[in-house]
């Protein structure tokens, strides 16, 4: 069924294929980086696989080189912004309901650019 949930309505899905016109702040093979609607600092940008993965609770064995490939792509996306030779930078990853996920499609905050405020 194509629901927001699944691949088939999946709006990261769209996007890393370049259906939605979005610009990329860098890409790889297996990654797209492009800014958050709505910025929570003054980089704000998501890093998505471009393989549909729901979550990092539904990531395969198999999957390891793509979380390296977006792993890696978040730091070249800090170093493009500024942030690996000034304030450094923070990498997040929502899972679930309590951790406030709304898009079921994989994909890493990065965020930098002020100070961050201290977690836990
Ligand atoms: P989550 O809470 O699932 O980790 O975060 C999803 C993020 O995606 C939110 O910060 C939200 O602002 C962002 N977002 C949702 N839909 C779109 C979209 O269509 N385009 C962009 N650029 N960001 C989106
Ligand atoms: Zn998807």
């Amino acid at each position: 069924m194509a629901d927001a949930t699944s691949e088939a309505g999946c709006m990261f899905c769209r996007i890393a294929r370049g259906e939605l016109g979005t610009p990329f702040v860098a890409e790889s093979e297996h990654a797209v980086a492009f800014r958050d609607l709505s910025p929570q600092a003054p980089t704000h940008v998501l890093v998505v696989p471009r393989k549909h993965i729901a979550a990092l609770r539904a990531v395969g064995e198999d999957d390891a080189p793509i979380v390296a490939g977006v792993m890696a792509l978040a730091v070249e996306v800090a170093r493009r912004e500024g942030l690996l030779d000034g304030g450094g930078y923070r990498v997040v990853t929502n899972d679930g309901a309590d951790a406030g996920q709304t898009v079921f499609h994989l994909h890493v905050h990065v965020l930098g650019g002020h100070q961050l405020a201290a977690m836990g």
